[in-house]
């Protein structure tokens, strides 16, 4: 069985404070060292590496926070072309949910800024917020149509929705010779936006419906790694991580939470899910490390 290791923590996006990537390395060989240590001498573990960056509830924050100077999508960009730069072939960059409205940039441009922004930094994925429901579904639609950046929206049907063709229920994406699952959910929107906003599109129970897609996927579709962008919040997220079977992570958005080393909760089978979120505004950017251990057994001679 693969072993599974998450470490979860933010870059501060600002001018000046960075966490020494040094001593992460260290401490991170000395888990996999005393790992060694204590599995089976007659075992080989083969390990591979994923950096997930991820974002959420950027609310069109294009230019640095006015109240604290940090964020903005300039620096937002220099971080992670930095970051990819350093680990060409393993690097996934993900977003959960919100990216629309906040500022008077959405007012006036309607969303193009933001979805340009995800296009020119090459978003692996995001999901749908609740915000962007806000100029209605038939606005979503149209702008949908310049995101390049596949949308993945798993726990509503909206198969009878002007937003079909955009949508997809899972994505499966490859980097260093890991296969990742994708899954995205969103809150039930019930009361939180104008019913005639979001006309069509049905909500699915999140948790069964993670349930049901995260075992096909690792079970038919042999995923490695089974990540959740999820727009549900941090409590509903902590709920589904101990209700689930199949997920090792969840990038969290709509709270607002700051998980400055992420949060993990045992699911239903014992092990445990990373819960990560980084605040909002592109304040910060989460970086969670994925160390996939698979040991082969060696007969002894
Ligand atoms: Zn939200």
């Amino acid at each position: 069985m693969p072993r599974i290791l998450l470490c979860a923590w933010l870059f501060v996006i600002a001018n000046v404070v960075k966490q020494s990537r040094k001593q992460k390395n260290i401490i991170m060989k000395k888990l996999l060292f005393l790992l060694l240590l204590v599995s089976c001498q007659l075992s080989i573990v083969n390990s591979k590496n994923l950096i997930v960056l991820h974002t959420n509830d950027l609310h069109s924050q294009i230019e640095p926070a006015s109240s604290n100077n940090l964020g903005g999508f300039a620096r937002l960009a220099g971080q992670i072309n930095q970051i990819r730069a350093e680990n060409p072939d393993n690097v996934l960059l993900l977003d959960a949910g919100d990216i629309w409205q906040g500022t008077p940039y959405f007012n006036f441009f309607g969303g193009e800024l933001e979805f340009d922004f995800l296009n020119r930094l090459n978003f692996d994925a995001t999901t749908l917020g609740n915000h962007e429901f806000d100029n209605g579904i038939e606005h979503l639609a149209e702008k949908l149509q310049m995101l390049t950046v596949p949308v993945v929206l798993t726990n509503y049907d909206v198969s009878e929705s002007l937003i079909k063709d955009f949508i997809k229920p899972y994505l499966i994406l490859e980097r260093n010779g890991l296969k990742i699952g994708i899954l995205g959910l969103l809150i039930n929107m019930d009361g939180l936006a104008l019913e005639q906003n979001f006309e069509g599109i049905k909500y699915r129970d999140a948790i069964e419906t993670t349930n049901e897609i995260s075992a096909f996927l690792k079970n038919e579709k042999k995923c490695d790694i089974v990540i959740c962008l999820s727009h549900l919040g941090f409590n509903n997220d902590k709920i589904l991580a101990g209700q689930s079977e199949n997920i090792d992570l969840i990038i969290g958005g709509h709270t607002h939470t700051l998980l400055e080393n992420g949060w993990t909760e045992t699911n239903r089978n014992g092990k445990t899910v990373t819960i990560a979120q980084a605040r909002s505004s592109g304040m910060y950017l989460g970086v969670v490390e994925i160390e996939l251990q698979v040991e082969n057994m060696r007969a002894k001679n």
